[in-house]
């Protein structure tokens, strides 16, 4: 590798990436890029963001500020987890998601981010706690004189049942 593409490497370790609540009143920074960035299906985390699951970006608190509003975030420590979640005062919307497994390493929520972080959310979590409810990306359809709804059709059960495989015993 010639000098100017290794200089071209080492020039994102200066740029920050922000994120904010729902309300704006409180800001965060992490140095880009990103550590991971993760979906994570686990019932903790369906709760505390009333979500099939949420998606996060994993940062060393060594990278990340609280730019604004730090007197506005309340922090919830869940004992049996060895968790703990903070959220804005204000608005609910969740901002951290600390876990003893990895300390020294914070996680918020990829959607708070206004610009890219760095990583892509290749990796998942507890995927077998994700509910049966949860979106899958099956095909969907514009819904008849509800613009903007789209649904996913219904399987087509008597062809299924035609094809269904014999009972075993
Ligand atoms: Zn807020």
């Amino acid at each position: 590798m010639n000098a100017i593409a290794n200089r071209k490497l080492r020039k994102p370790s200066s740029a920050t990436v922000s994120a904010q609540c729902a309300c704006g009143r409180v800001r965060l920074e992490i140095d880009y890029p990103a550590f991971w960035a993760w979906h994570d299906h686990s019932r903790p985390t369906q709760l505390a963001h009333g979500a099939a699951y949420a998606t996060y970006v994993g940062v060393w608190t060594s990278r990340f500020r609280i730019t604004l509003g730090h007197q506005r975030i309340v922090r919830f420590e869940d004992k049996a987890q060895h968790t703990a979640r903070s959220f804005c005062s204000t608005c609910g919307t969740p901002l951290l998601f600390e876990r003893s497994r990895s300390r020294g390493m914070v996680n918020v929520p990829r959607a708070l981010f206004e610009t890219r972080t760095g990583r892509e959310p290749r990796y998942h979590i507890a995927l077998e706690e994700s509910p049966e409810w949860a979106y899958r990306g099956e095909p969907l359809g514009p819904l008849k004189a509800y613009p903007g709804v789209l649904w996913a059709r219904p399987r087509k059960t008597r062809r299924a049942a035609g094809r269904r495989p014999p009972l075993a015993g």
